[in-house]
């Protein structure tokens, strides 16, 4: 087994594999209106190339944990096949979808039957108008079937993923946490990052972690959960007593790259060591050329070794990557 370790001493076991770059909805911090233009198809590792790539990472680099984006993983055809393939590996990884939940509602039993362990479902609201304003589409009502189907599907602890913008919704996060509460789904706010396709994101105008505490605690008692934290992006607080939590993903203002075990792989056959680096690892010329699985797995430890020990968001010469999250897989 060789680690994917970097120069810092970190080494990552949990793997974002992009399944497509396209999407159902356009949330307006993420991608403009009318899209965006589209990688290739042919540019697309086919789902052999991707389960063969996730097989080398789990059979050959110590990767435990693979997690399915996108885009939107569930506009990939191949979506349960491809499930199905990575959780039969030996020894079987743990496998989650990211997903806004469009169709979730179809496909949750037989992603469970495949062997998924569990989704992430975004949604940044629970009233049906600001659903609109932020997604530019008419689908709420999608979502809360989908959420449902996948608990009632088994792929729990279902959690879900808020982005609060100013102005938008950053006045409903205790409604949020309530809906979720009320449903036994868990939730995490997550700080705006500066990886949209239209370069809007605005330091002094994102909701900040400690905002959005104050905002729930307007309602809630919250204690800082005991639990270790270890290399989970969220901190996580009981909510009245427990045990109930609600997380805080702060990557902005509270980093946590010292602790960060991912690594990501998007759905062109690249690897990204970071959702901030600027440069890109490409497998997919090797693996069509012919490299063998010894070769791949070189070029991946190769790959991770140059992680730099944080985003360096706050830096002054930041530069946001040129993919946008979409693209490199959320
Ligand atoms: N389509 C899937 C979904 O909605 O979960 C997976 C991809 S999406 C890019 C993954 C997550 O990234 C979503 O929870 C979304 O809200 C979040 N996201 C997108 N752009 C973001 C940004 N600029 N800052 C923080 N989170 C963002």
């Amino acid at each position: 087994m060789l680690p994917l370790a970097d120069d810092y001493g970190r080494v990552a076991t949990d793997l974002r594999v992009s399944l497509t770059d396209r999407c159902n909805l356009r949330c307006t911090y993420c991608m403009p209106p009318e899209g965006l233009d589209w990688m290739p198809l042919e540019s697309q590792l086919t789902d052999d190339e991707v389960v063969r790539l996730i097989t080398i990472a789990v059979e050959r680099l110590g990767i435990t944990e693979v997690r399915f984006t996108g885009g939107e993983p569930l506009v990939r055809r191949g979506l349960v096949d491809i499930v199905r393939r990575t959780a039969a590996l030996d020894p079987a990884p743990e496998t989650s979808v990211t997903t806004n939940a469009l169709g979730l509602a179809r496909t949750a039993t037989a992603l469970a039957e495949a062997g998924l362990t569990r989704v992430n479902v975004s949604l940044d609201t629970v009233r049906a108008d600001t659903f609109h304003e932020i997604t530019r589409r008419d689908r709420f009502h999608d979502v809360v079937a989908g959420l449902a189907a996948a608990q009632a599907a088994g792929l729990g602890p279902v959690k879900v993923n808020a982005v609060l913008l100013r102005g938008v919704n950053d006045d409903q996060a205790p409604e949020v946490l309530e809906w979720c509460l009320e449903r036994g789904y868990e939730l995490r706010f997550i700080e705006q990052m500066p990886l949209d396709a239209q370069h809007g994101w605005d330091r002094a105008a994102m909701v900040t972690a400690d905002e959005i505490l104050a905002s729930l605690e307007s309602r809630f008692v919250l204690v800082p959960d005991e639990e270790p934290r270890g290399s989970a992006p969220a901190e996580r607080f009981l909510v009245d007593g427990g045990p109930a939590t609600v997380g805080v993903i702060a990557s902005v203002t509270r980093p946590f790259c010292g602790s960060c075990d991912r690594v990501r792989l998007t759905a062109d056959g690249q690897v990204v060591n970071c959702l901030f680096a600027r440069e890109e690892s490409d497998l997919r010329t090797a693996l069509r050329a012919g490299a063998g699985d010894e070769e791949l797995a070189q070029r991946w430890v190769a790959a991770m070794a140059t992680k730099k020990p944080g985003h360096g968001i706050d830096d002054p010469t930041f530069l946001q990557p040129d993919r946008p999250m979409s693209a490199i897989g959320g």
